[in-house]
């Protein structure tokens, strides 16, 4: 029987099965068919031949113009030069030595597909002895197998590589689907999309989707093999996530009922009016730790927007009812944070054990990797005795020696440095499953949450408590020494005014490889690094002994010791520092109110979110916040706030572009598209040749939103009628295989 498992040497041979293994690592029938094309040749397309690049390895479409043998002048043969050119006029020369039968083949006015690595000789661009396949003409329709190959108005082109090019791919694949289409063949090409489901939704069913993708006969039926596939894709992510979201929902959990004496002294003495969203998300919330299953939820909202608080709402309700949770923040800095802060919020509340203490009051531990071991081991007593009621750490407190007595929350702060395996070994702390949520103020697009988070609920907190003035953000040309000066004559200003702000720089400088400090590298770096950046060292000298000569500076980075690092931020906090001279460890969650300004340096060598978060430490409290964005790329001064979106297509440097992007909107949502935008088309570009084995092919997280919403709201309702999806045995299977390899997927994401 001929199915999808196939292995693709039982019907090609082992000689080609061979090649197509060892190139694209192609082993089965069903692995070629998802080898989709890349892009599909037009005959008569402009091919842009000036577009193509040095060394790249190409399949380009283009027409015959010229063919000219010439002796060769150094040694016997002949040299034939075959010029080639695009509707544009672009030409490419093709030379082939000693072959003189291409001549033939190559006469002016004929299409062909030529493949091979560009190279360049005296100025011109050109393809030494290319592969050459020539198209079909009216004249001669059908001159040789390969013309036939392309008879159709739509040429398929795989990403290939010099051993197994384009076409061999296509050949390969018109063998395949030869057979499959063959009378008599018993096959095996289970459809995981339902007949009914396929009805419901207009859909084609998988084999057509298959032959029409590889060898379209039209642009319709092209478009509707990709949306077919592209739905198959969509159903079968959302219903993994759907599945493990009910399974997860199966767990027992202690249920921790809303209310009791703490919960309530604290929200009786809050010194503001919570907003509407962290009103709502809170009940939300109350009413999910309240149930037996354990909450696993996904807070969303902007820095700023008030998270910690809706956390420490949370969390004060589970350790009403006798339980504990644990807050893990991404490092040591922010750790303390949270553990200062929680002590601020909660005042007397936090001080159990204490003469005079309330008599709801809890403990508050902070355990991090750099706590000296006695007290160490002291605070883990208190944790493991159930008198800490709430734990503040680092990932440190994932590692054993730290038992709970009755864990009942975990709140996970700035999930995406978090893994989910991460999240799995603190679960496994508690004997119930404990309930769970995780806050990012990444914004993320709700696509995305639904595809990388879509094990868990989704709450947002779309507005920044009232009274603050969004932040005002400027691109400063680095080059500019005016801009330059008026830029530190500002900072001194805001100090004067009793303010207190951050200069931020892409390196440490220290001379040691550079870690955190970099940019993530799933950052985009569109222009290649040509000086190092600006380090905090160098900075800190040069703005001590220049410009801010007479400001107290502090210097934070990730390579300090810990209690440098905690006496700084303390210092910081308290006002004893004017500016702080940080690298990224500032990025997430580090709150000062009293901080209204922050130049960032360099600032081209950052994300787009990036840039977002580390603004979001300004204008926290009742003052506006000013971001100044200073950039070598920057060129002239540009419009800061009044440039919009739209006009990134329009002749920005990519790189100005995206600083101009962050200073024109303070969107959170807006900018992590943009973000996700640049992103993939990053990826396109990159993988675009090296036929990697993703799951999510042609889905776009971005453009296929109404897909990705529609399967979510089906696979909750198939996976609601039947967990084991019995009815549907082809969807089940697939679902299977999927998941077993999903959570790969999801820690590398
Ligand atoms: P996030 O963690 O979402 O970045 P935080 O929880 O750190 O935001 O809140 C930022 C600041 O706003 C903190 O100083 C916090 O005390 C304050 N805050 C939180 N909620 C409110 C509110 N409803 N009204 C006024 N200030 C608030
Ligand atoms: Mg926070």
């Amino acid at each position: 029987m001929l199915g999808l498992s196939t292995k693709l040497r039982d019907v090609l041979g082992a000689k080609t099965a061979t090649a197509l293994n060892e190139a694209l690592e192609l082993d089965t029938v069903g692995d070629l068919l998802a080898h989709y094309p890349f892009r599909y040749a037009k005959r008569g397309e402009q091919t842009s031949l000036n577009a193509l690049s040095i060394g790249d390895q190409v399949t380009v479409l283009a027409k015959v113009r010229a063919a000219v043998q010439k002796p060769m002048r150094n040694r016997r043969g002949k040299l034939l030069e075959v010029t080639v050119a695009d509707d544009a006029g672009h030409t490419l020369t093709l030379t082939f030595f000693n072959q003189p039968w291409q001549a033939r083949k190559l006469t002016p006015g004929r299409w062909g597909l030529f493949a091979g690595r560009v190279s360049e000789f005296r100025g011109r661009r050109q393809l030494n002895s290319p592969d050459c396949r020539l198209l079909a003409t009216d004249e001669d329709p059908d001159d040789s197998e390969a013309i036939e190959e392309f008879a159709g108005a739509l040429i398929p082109v795989y990403s290939a590589s010099a051993k197994v090019p384009s076409w061999t791919i296509a050949r390969c694949v018109r063998v395949v689907l030869d057979l499959l289409d063959a009378p008599g063949q018993h096959l095996s090409v289970p459809d995981p999309i339902p007949s009914s489901l396929r009805t419901e939704l207009g859909l084609v069913d998988r084999l057509s989707a298959l032959r029409h993708i590889h060898r379209p006969g039209s642009e319709t039926a092209l478009a509707a093999a990709r949306k077919r596939l592209k739905w198959q894709e969509a159903l079968l992510l959302q219903t993994v996530l759907v599945r493990r979201k009910a399974a997860a929902q199966r767990d027992a959990a202690t249920p921790r009922p809303a209310g009791g004496a703490i919960a309530e002294a604290f929200d009786k003495r809050l010194p503001f009016e919570l907003t509407k969203g962290q009103r709502d998300v809170g009940a939300d919330i109350a009413a999910d730790l309240a149930r037996s299953h354990p909450m696993h939820r996904l807070l969303q909202g902007d820095v700023g927007s008030g998270k910690t608080l809706v956390a420490l709402r949370a969390i004060l309700q589970v350790v009403a009812s006798g339980g504990q949770a644990a807050l893990l923040a991404p490092t040591e800095v922010l750790a303390s944070q949270h553990y200062l802060s929680i002590h601020q919020l909660l005042g007397d509340l936090a001080s159990a054990g204490q003469l005079g203490a309330p008599e709801e009051a809890t403990g508050v531990e902070l355990i991090t990797g750099s706590l000296p071991a006695a007290k160490r081991r002291a605070a883990t007593q208190r944790v493991a005795e159930g008198s800490a009621g709430i734990v503040v750490g680092t990932h440190a407190l994932l590692y054993d020696g730290v038992d709970f007595a009755d864990l009942g929350l975990v709140v996970i702060d700035e999930q995406h440095r978090f893994g989910v395996e991460q999240r799995d070994a603190l679960r496994a702390k508690a004997s119930a499953a404990p309930h769970t949520l995780v806050m990012t103020a990444t914004p993320i697009p709700r696509t995305v949450a639904m595809t990388v988070y879509g094990d868990l609920e989704v709450s947002r907190l779309t507005e920044l408590p009232a009274g603050r003035s969004p932040i005002v953000t400027h691109v400063v040309p680095a080059s500019d020494a005016r801009w330059m000066d008026r830029c530190w004559e500002r900072l001194i200003e805001e100090v004067k005014a009793g303010r207190q702000a951050y200069v931020v720089c892409p390196r440490v400088g220290d001379g040691q490889a550079e870690d955190s400090a970099e940019p993530s590298s799933a950052e985009p770096q569109t222009e290649p690094q040509r000086r190092p950046a600006a380090s905090v060292l160098d900075t800190l000298d040069e703005l001590a002994q220049g410009p801010l000569r007479d400001l107290r500076l502090g210097l934070l980075h990730g390579r300090l010791k810990p209690d440098v690092k905690d006496a700084t931020m303390r210092a910081f906090a308290q006002g004893d520092i004017d500016v702080l001279v940080a690298t990224t460890v500032i990025e997430v969650g580090v709150n000062v109110p009293n901080a209204t300004m922050m130049v960032i340096m360099d600032a081209d060598r950052f994300g787009i979110s990036q840039l977002h978060q580390l603004r979001g430490r300004v204008g926290r409290g009742e003052h506006q916040g000013l971001c100044l964005l200073v950039s070598g790329a920057a060129g002239p001064p540009g419009g800061g706030a009044s440039v919009q979106l739209a006009n990134l297509a329009d002749g920005l440097s990519p790189t100005r572009a995206r600083l101009e992007a962050v200073a024109s909107t303070v969107d959170g949502f807006k900018l992590a598209e943009l973000d996700l935008e640049q992103r993939r088309e990053g990826d396109v570009l990159g993988d675009a040749q090296s036929g990697s084995k993703s799951h999510v092919r042609l889905l776009s997280l971005l453009r296929d939103v109404e897909i990705i919403e529609q399967a979510r709201a089906i696979a909750v309702r198939l996976v609601g009628d039947d967990v084991t999806l019995s009815d549907h045995p082809a969807l089940a299977a697939e679902v299977e295989a999927l998941a077993a390899e999903r959570g790969e997927y999801l820690e590398k994401s």
